[in-house]
């Protein structure tokens, strides 16, 4: 039966990746010695390798994989603050003065964001639509409100309620019971962002080496010397960007980054009408459950993308699919019937505060714990750290990131936390 949901060219791979085939960088051979070595070249690590190469250091960037074929090219391309905690947790956590620096922080990686991607005339198309955060109870619609509410008024964030009786002007459904609009928020096609990340690091002199992935890291004097599918070569600096693959050669960032799946659908093209009344006003949509969901149309407005995390344990896209479908239906149940045409995974890496994280370690840098904004502006911070820019200053330097005494790579909590979170949402509605 779940099998009826595809179409006839149904893929297990990113819809993003149709327009934006991989691989899409170069593929050259590994120099001896570079001034930078960047491990990733997902936003964080091209967006890092611009601010190298442009201050005349020899920079390589390297992937195991096709460049950018981690979450870069395969996201919802929801762009937000990335930031999960509210104002007042985030006040609790390090104090008021600090939390309103994290969190203006944060709006700087939005307007940065649309700022690059102006400037360097990327056609990714970004539009500012604003996201529509929707509560799936009367109790989640209050706590949306005190988060509102308690956002200082310096920030401008222009966020406003929807109560539930005006919400058919914001989405085509009954199932949620009001929300916010958060209007600076955005939308952009990930692969497409990508690729003028890539184009434009390659402009400045950054080399890219895919298909190279590095196994161990030893420290020199001085200097570092990676080991890798390609053989090795020396680094004055080490930049990590490689988020929910983060693996043994940087045990102490591996220890404190969790990789969790998250998966999505593409649907088949849909009626336009049917899109303008699902979704009338382009926004992207998130919901406040503990197992969010998140969606937006395609940009041409033709199909749904539909994202969450559906599984108790990480699987295959065509496993999952059905059971994203069935969450869209939830909300759309005029969707019954209409096929998939694309489902894909990737690797998230989450911080066990939930919080962004960027610095030093052992001499190595390295920025994790991100979305799409940060993980490009943290990126650029991380790289003008390196070269000792006294702009790479940022708010989040220096908080404490910490892994748990029971996690080492294995996240078998991960199974039993999603059960748990499930019985919440479940709960409540
Ligand atoms: C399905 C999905 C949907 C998402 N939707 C959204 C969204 O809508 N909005 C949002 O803000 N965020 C979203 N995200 C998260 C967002 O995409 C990521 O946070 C962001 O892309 C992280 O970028 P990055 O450069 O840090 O890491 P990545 O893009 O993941 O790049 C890491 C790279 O490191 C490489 N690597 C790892 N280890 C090694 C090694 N040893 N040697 C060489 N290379 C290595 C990997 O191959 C990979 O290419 C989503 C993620 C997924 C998977």
């Amino acid at each position: 039966m779940s099998q009826m949901i595809f179409t006839e060219d149904f893929k297990e791979t990113p819809y993003w990746w149709e327009r934006t085939p991989r691989p899409v960088g170069s593929d050259e051979s590994l120099p001896e010695s570079a001034d930078v070595v960047i491990i990733g070249s997902g936003y964080t690590g091209l967006s890092a390798a611009i601010q190298t190469a442009q201050h005349g250091r020899h920079t390589v960037v390297v992937d195991t994989e096709d460049a950018g074929w981690g979450c870069s090219s395969r996201n919802g391309g929801l762009v937000s603050t990335s930031l999960k905690l509210s104002f007042d947790l985030l006040s609790r956590k390090f104090g008021s003065k600090a939390a309103l620096d994290i969190l203006k922080e944060s709006f700087n990686a939005l307007t940065w964001v649309e700022r690059f991607i102006h400037e360097n005339n990327i056609d990714c198309d970004f539009r500012k639509v604003g996201r529509y955060h929707a509560a799936h109870t009367d109790q989640a619609l209050a706590q949306i409100e005190a988060d509102i509410k308690g956002i200082p008024k310096a920030l401008n964030t222009g966020a406003y309620m929807i109560e539930p009786q005006d919400q058919h002007t914001k989405i085509g459904s009954d199932f949620y019971h009001g929300g916010a609009v958060y209007p600076h928020h955005a939308s952009l096609d990930p692969a497409r962002f990508h690729q003028g990340l890539l184009e434009c690091a390659q402009s400045k002199g950054a080399q890219i080496v895919s298909h190279c992935k590095v196994d161990r890291i030893e420290q020199q004097k001085g200097s570092f010397k990676l080991i890798t599918a390609k053989g090795s070569i020396t680094a004055g600096d080490v930049v990590i960007g490689t988020g929910g693959y983060t693996g043994n050669p940087t045990p102490w960032q591996q220890r404190r980054i969790v990789p969790i799946g998250t998966y999505m659908i593409a649907t088949e093209p849909l009626p336009q009408e049917t899109i303008t009344r699902l979704i009338p006003n382009d926004r992207v949509i998130t919901d406040s459950r503990k197992l969010v969901v998140y969606y937006r149309t395609c940009p041409e407005r033709r199909r749904i993308i539909f994202g969450g995390r559906v599984s108790l344990r990480e699987t295959r896209p065509r496993i999952s699919a059905p059971q994203l479908h069935q969450q869209m239906v939830c909300r759309f149940p005029e969707l019954e019937s209409v096929k998939v045409s694309h489902s894909w995974m990737g690797f998230m890496g989450y911080t066990f505060d939930e919080m962004p994280h960027l610095g030093k370690h052992d001499g190595i840098y390295y920025s994790m714990g991100v979305g799409i904004s940060l993980a490009g502006y943290f990126g650029m911070r991380i790289g003008q750290k390196v070269v000792g820019d006294p702009q790479g200053a940022t708010a989040f330097d220096g908080l404490p990131f910490s892994g748990r005494f029971y996690y080492r790579k294995n996240p078998w909590f991960l199974a039993p936390s999603i059960y748990y979170y499930r019985w919440l949402d479940q709960r409540k509605t």
